[in-house]
């Protein structure tokens, strides 16, 4: 029992250590090495979609307007071309509850695909910083070796390039960051003016380079250890049938190193068995016979920690750290292309997957989860496509009951604000239908209000019914709403008269 105890503290024992910290508490900065496959060349692709969508969407534009726009400081939202208000705002709500659901289900089905495959964070800093630092100062060995070297006309050199080209790309972020927030005509007109004129403008644009560049250059894979709430939530949101980044310890326990190599290996891998591990180290299985355990797939080269963002091994089982970066499966791909043994000893796959030795396939589990996603996200686009694009709000005037304008008629005071979402003007009439005798006078000099193309517009009417149609205290009044034939909205609201 004390024996098995203190295996599995040994076991445990990598969860007592951050691999980016040391044991006096600084930070153990990440050199990893340098790898390519073919996840790596398929990530590449993704991101360069991902980079140009991101880099384009902004200078997109639809009828005039950005293909997408959140300008937080004016409410005004576009996405996808469609402009949202805060009229819309049941939208929001029911977009970031289907969004919670959906990232919940999605991480407990398809594991961190979204932190290795698409998350902003991991694209810029995998393909874009760390590629420039690899082209810059070499591979990590190289990296490592100029980090400790004493300053020196040549590690100024290669800093100096390495940071002004990490600056620049942040300032560029930082543009299109602020494109997204304010569109790129006043992005540009910030950019183009004097700056006096813009001095709040410009400010923020430096302000947001300068974290940027702090990210990218310093704070880097501590963003997804420490920061990222969505990586601080994988412990709760994984379980044993999630698809991760994983290391079939089935296969590759006992790990040990090759020293020599047998011949015509027969074993379940190709030369799975053709290993024995001795007192002078790996010997064939014919020398070594019964004396040693029989080796797995695991060399122990450990190149799947020395390539590793993150620095961690992930032969130590699914970890918070890992950002399943796919990198060790391409090392270790590599691996075992060399060694002659089959590739996927670190691959996507459950934790159940390799206890039961069964390859991926979708789980009745997994099929649920997705319909639901798919259910969910099919409920949010309907809500979206069919949302109405104009708004109309009529409210009773405050304060105000009703007055007598003669003695047959009463009447009451409204407000009206109306909003269009559409890219056109919209001249707009009022017609009320019950009760049949009400009519609406508006006031001040607008017959027809015209509400600007994604703009809103304000108004005031008096609604006069002859005394002898008030029957009661609060009175029904439907109004319609036209812009010239076409009728666009109806709106219920209550004529006062006096309690009886
Ligand atoms: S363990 Fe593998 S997948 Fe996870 S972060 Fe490290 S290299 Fe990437
Ligand atoms: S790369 Fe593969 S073989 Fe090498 S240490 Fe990692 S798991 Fe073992």
């Amino acid at each position: 029992m004390a024996n098995k105890m203190s295996n599995v503290t040994e076991e445990e024992a990598f969860r007592d250590v951050i691999s980016t910290v040391d044991k006096s508490g600084k930070r153990n900065w990440i050199f990893p090495k340098m790898q390519k496959g073919k996840f790596y060349k398929y990530r590449t692709y993704v991101s360069f979609v991902l980079l140009a969508l991101m880099f384009g969407m902004p200078f997109i534009k639809v009828n005039g307007q950005p293909l997408m726009l959140f300008n937080i400081l004016e409410r005004k939202f576009i996405i996808f071309g469609l402009t949202f208000w805060p009229q819309d705002f049941h939208l929001f709500v029911l977009a970031m509850l289907v969004g919670i659901v959906c990232i919940v289900l999605f991480t407990v089905v398809y594991g961190r695909l979204f932190c290795g495959w698409a998350c902003p964070q991991t694209i810029f800093m995998e393909m874009v910083f760390r590629k420039i630092e690899y082209w810059i100062e070499g591979d990590a060995t190289k990296q490592k070796l100029l980090a400790k070297a004493p300053w020196s006309a040549e590690k100024f050199k290669k800093r100096f390039a390495k940071l002004s080209i990490f600056y620049a790309i942040s300032f560029l972020i930082s543009n299109t960051f602020l494109a997204y927030i304010i569109g790129v005509d006043e992005l540009f007109r910030i950019i183009t003016d004097p700056p006096s004129e813009h001095l709040a403008g410009l400010s923020i644009m430096i302000l947001f380079s300068l974290v940027f560049f702090f990210v990218f250059a310093y704070m880097r894979e501590q963003i997804c250890l420490v920061v990222c709430p969505y990586g601080r939530l994988q412990g709760v949101m994984l379980d044993k049938d999630s698809i991760v980044v994983h290391y079939d310890f089935e296969r590759g326990e006992p790990r040990g190193k090759i020293k020599r190599k047998k011949p015509t290996p027969t074993a379940k891998s190709p030369s799975h068995q053709a290993f024995k591990i001795g007192a002078e180290g790996v010997q064939l299985q014919s020398q070594a016979a019964t004396l040693e355990p029989e080796l797995g797939d695991c060399i122990d080269c450990g190149l799947c920690v020395r390539v590793c963002p993150t620095g961690i091994d992930i032969r130590n089982g699914t970890q918070l750290e890992c950002i399943n970066c796919t990198l060790c499966i391409d090392a270790c791909d590599e691996i075992m292309e060399k060694v002659d043994r089959p590739k996927g000893l670190i691959r996507y796959a459950s934790y159940n997957n390799i206890v039961e030795k069964t390859s991926f396939k979708f789980t009745p589990r997994i099929i649920a989860y997705t319909a639901v996603l798919v259910i969910l996200t099919t409920v949010l686009t309907f809500f979206l496509a069919t949302r109405s694009d104009f708004e109309t709000t009529i409210l009773r005037a405050a304060g105000v009951l009703y007055q007598e304008v003669d003695e047959n008629t009463l009447s009451n005071l409204y407000n009206v604000e109306m909003v269009n979402k559409t890219t056109k003007k919209l001249p707009v009439s009022f017609k009320i239908t019950s009760p049949p005798n009400a009519t609406i006078k508006m006031i001040g000099q607008k017959k027809d209000l015209v509400i600007p193309e994604q703009g809103m517009e304000k108004g005031s009417f008096f609604i006069e019914l002859p005394k002898s149609e008030v029957k009661v205290h609060k009175n029904k009044v439907v109004i319609e709403v036209y812009s010239g034939e076409r009728l666009i909205d109806r709106v219920n609201t209550n004529f006062v008269g006096p309690i009886k």
